[in-house]
């Protein structure tokens, strides 16, 4: 397929290409082994390369591009911004930094009121912990073995999965504790109710024996996103706010995937109506046409910085083109509905659809979901539920999920695939149209996985 509005220019993508090789050092990966797609422009929920193919965007980039490629507002507002102020520096007030402050908090729950700014979503957990140190004078973190909370050296240690490993160093003051999964319970849990009642205890007794009052913060994703789309029973988030406030232990929740209408509400947490201590945010804020992120926070840990500096900072805190594009964004969200057609999305395309799929291939163990944020997970037996490639597989152990990928991408679809799963997390701005459309390609490519069964 050929994008409409952009003539193909093979010659430039080998400039690209042959420039990208011999200067790009990549994110996460060997060098030698990857050939990263040039690609030429995007719009709404599909981009191109320069040969002229296009794609229907089923990852949103890395989950961020909640409202699609070229929004014309949000184009706008930064060439309007770009014109006026490219940048002012954090200790001066700036009309687009106070008014995306200003929308934030008005989205976010309970006393959550302002909003420290960052540059992305790991710098965000890095004060968030902060904060929480600061304010309770404890040291400890607790977080979820299943969860991805950023790449610098903090942020990697709070991350639990895999990622961690090659430079993980034990760092001291982070705890980790299993999370509710219950397709792969950690606590022998035959049922969601208890799953929960199991996870919430297991959490209670790691609290217990670290010693309570030496643990400031719980740092847990509301629905966990890159390990695995884990949506949580319902009494799961509401018990960790009690068990949090039992200890006056912070409840940060890491909203850096979910939040700005990915789950079809405006912060994970409104889907079960908790109210956290902190929330971290980015990616989804602004779609990430500039970077941006930033810690929203209560009232009530505000004020412990009223008469006290709080020892941070960030040269592009609140940087006036990434808040410009947040303030057209969510206004951009409030006036389209774009939250409300992600849930829609959710209970009336993606999940059905997604479910009838597990009827048909053997090798779907299980979906799960909400809003434009689903999980497909592949399996090689649904009875012993072995997966179709293991937990951290090597790159020869990967090669089922990469055909699978691969046959997703000769017929037009970007997927998201981690492990054994398939993310399904286009763009909420996606039509039924093309969101059907997208999953008959997926549907088609499955047939790669149930090879393996
Ligand atoms: N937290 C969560 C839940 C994420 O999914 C991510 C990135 O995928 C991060 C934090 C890190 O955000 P960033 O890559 O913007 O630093």
């Amino acid at each position: 397929m050929h994008s409409p509005n952009q003539q193909p220019d093979p010659g430039a993508a080998a400039a690209v290409r042959a420039a990208d090789r011999a200067h790009v050092f990549h994110s996460w990966s060997a060098q030698a082994h990857i050939d990263p797609l040039p690609v030429a422009g995007g719009e709404g929920v599909h981009f191109w390369d320069y040969d002229g193919n296009r794609y229907l965007d089923f990852s949103s980039q890395f989950v961020n591009l909640n409202i699609g490629h070229a929004h014309p507002r949000v184009v706008e507002a930064i060439q309007r911004q770009a014109a006026r102020l490219c940048t002012i520096a954090p200790h001066f007030a700036n009309d687009q930094r106070s008014e995306a402050a200003r929308l934030i908090a008005e989205h976010a729950p309970g006393d959550l009121n302002r909003v420290f700014f960052t540059n992305g979503g790991t710098e965000s957990n890095e004060h968030a912990v902060r904060m929480a140190r600061l304010v309770t004078g404890r040291p400890k973190v607790l977080s979820a073995y299943r969860s991805y909370h950023g790449a610098t050296h903090t942020a990697m240690h709070l991350t639990g999965d895999p990622r961690r490993w090659p430079t993980d160093t034990g760092t001291a003051g982070v705890v980790r504790f299993f999370g509710p999964y219950p397709y792969r319970s950690a606590f022998h849990a035959e049922t969601a109710e208890q799953e929960c009642a199991r996870a919430l205890e297991h959490l209670e007794q790691v609290i217990q024996f670290e010693g309570p009052t030496t643990i400031a913060a719980v740092l847990i994703e509301t629905i966990v996103g890159t390990n695995g789309i884990l949506v949580p029973p319902d009494g799961y988030l509401p018990g960790v706010r009690a068990i949090c406030d039992r200890y006056g232990i912070l409840l940060i929740t890491d909203e850096v995937m979910t939040g700005f209408g990915r789950t079809g509400a405006w912060f994970g947490v409104d889907n079960w109506g908790v109210v956290p201590d902190l929330i971290t945010f980015a990616k989804g804020v602004n779609s990430g046409y500039v970077p941006l992120g930033g810690v929203i926070i209560s009232d009530r840990v505000a004020a412990e910085f009223a008469d006290r500096p709080y020892p941070g900072g960030l040269t592009y805190s609140g940087h006036p083109l990434a808040c410009a594009a947040a303030v057209a964004t969510i206004r951009a969200m409030e006036d389209e509905g774009i939250v409300e057609h992600a849930a829609w999305l959710g209970e009336h395309v993606l999940g059905p659809r997604l479910r009838k799929m597990a009827e048909s291939h053997p090798s779907v163990g299980e979906v799960r979901g909400l809003g434009a944020f689903w999980a497909v997970e592949l399996v090689r037996d649904r009875r012993t539920r072995e997966m179709l490639v293991p937990f951290a597989p090597t790159p020869a152990q990967a090669a089922p999920m990469n055909e699978l990928a691969a046959a997703c991408r000769r017929r037009g679809l970007w997927p998201f695939t981690h492990f054994n799963r398939v993310h399904v997390v286009p763009p909420c701005v996606i039509s039924e149209q093309d969101a059907q459309r997208g999953l008959d390609i997926l549907d088609e490519a499955l047939e790669v996985a149930d090879h393996y069964v």
